[in-house]
């Protein structure tokens, strides 16, 4: 199966996001109970990432997520954005 797309990240100041956009190649999420960005980083001095490709979530450590089958995400696509922690999974929703 394709890994689901970062369709939006607002977290601008992350060394991955340029325009909004998550140019990790692979994501992770979370630990047991926060969705939280765990590669979210702001350690650069310039962008870094694939320009040319959109990011992926490539593992979620957050099993209570109704879209979480195995530490795998299953969604279609996920959003990230600002809440308590510097960058969390918007689409994340308890099982
Ligand atoms: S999804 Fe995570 S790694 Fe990608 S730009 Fe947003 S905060 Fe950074
Ligand atoms: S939607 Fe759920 S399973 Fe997918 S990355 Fe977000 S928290 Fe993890």
């Amino acid at each position: 199966m394709d890994m689901p797309k970062v369709n939006e990240c607002d977290v601008q100041e992350c060394c991955y996001n340029q325009n909004k956009l998550c140019h990790a190649l692979a994501i992770t999420v979370g630990d047991s109970v926060d969705p939280c960005c765990d590669t979210f980083t702001t350690a650069c001095s310039s962008k870094g990432g694939n320009s040319g490709s959109i990011g992926a979530v490539g593992a979620c450590k957050v099993s209570i997520c109704r879209y979480n089958m195995k530490l795998e995400c299953q969604a279609d696509g996920i959003i990230v954005g600002r809440t308590e922690h510097a960058a969390d999974c918007l689409t994340f929703e308890p099982s």
